[in-house]
């Protein structure tokens, strides 16, 4: 349960050199660099160890509840770390209940990339509001990503899909990337090729359905 893991009491109390120890020097967040890219859920970590070097200036967290998960993913950047000297030192993550204590992590407008990948898909009505983006969530999602930023949610269950898809389209903070935009982004082909379920999926021949918005600033 969550009295398990430690919460820290606001994102100054978190402190980031334990993370990036070669990247971020003191715990004074004041003056520090800032985690941009969250992996909620992230499981194995597979997207982030392939975001580690295709973006090495920026620093990310995977955020995981379960205990062994956790550990294997610490204990995995802990070996690459050791394996590619000045590699992989931007990439870590924390075990917590992310639906609970996104706001004790991240400041406002922190996160220019927030991931939701293969999510749990809680199908019976009654488990909705245990889904991982809901109107009531986005709000404190669109709070943390700056305007411009952007999330990424990619699930194989269609029901989950129209679900993601509808709570962003009717959510006045964001709004869909074109066509256009996704075949530019190089981070788009990620989400199923570097997930160890996005894998899974493929493996499978199974289809996968995608939503991928950004922040914006709403039309008062
Ligand atoms: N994103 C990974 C991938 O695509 O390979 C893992 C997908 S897995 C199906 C969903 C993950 O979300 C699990 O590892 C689960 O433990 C985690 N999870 C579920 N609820 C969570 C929560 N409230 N906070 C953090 N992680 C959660």
């Amino acid at each position: 349960s969550d009295s398990h893991f430690p919460v820290p009491i606001s994102p100054s109390h978190v402190d980031y050199s334990l993370h990036y120890p070669q990247l971020v020097v003191s715990s004074d967040t004041t003056s520090s660099k800032k985690v941009e890219f969250a992996d909620i859920g992230c499981g194995f970590g597979g997207l982030l160890i392939s975001l580690a070097t295709l973006f090495p200036e920026t620093l990310m967290i995977g955020m995981e509840l379960r205990d062994k998960v956790t550990e294997y993913v610490k204990e995995r950047i802990l070996a690459l770390r050791k394996a590619n000297p000045g590699q992989y030192q931007n990439v870590s993550v924390v075990r917590t209940n992310s639906m609970k204590y996104i706001p004790n992590y991240f400041q406002k407008a922190q996160l220019s990339k927030m991931f939701f990948l293969f999510p749990d898909p809680h199908f019976k009505e009654k488990n909705h509001r245990r889904r991982v983006i809901s109107p009531y969530l986005l709000d404190e999602y669109a709070y943390a990503l700056r305007v411009g930023g952007i999330i990424y949610t990619i699930t194989d269950v269609e029901e989950l899909g129209e679900w993601m898809n509808s709570c962003l389209a009717g959510h006045p903070m964001f709004e869909a990337l074109t066509q256009k935009e996704l075949e530019a982004d190089p981070v788009v082909k990620l989400l199923s090729s570097a997930t160890e379920e996005g894998q899974k999926v493929s493996r499978n021949g199974g289809q996968t359905f995608q939503a991928i918005y950004r922040r914006i600033t709403p039309i008062s």
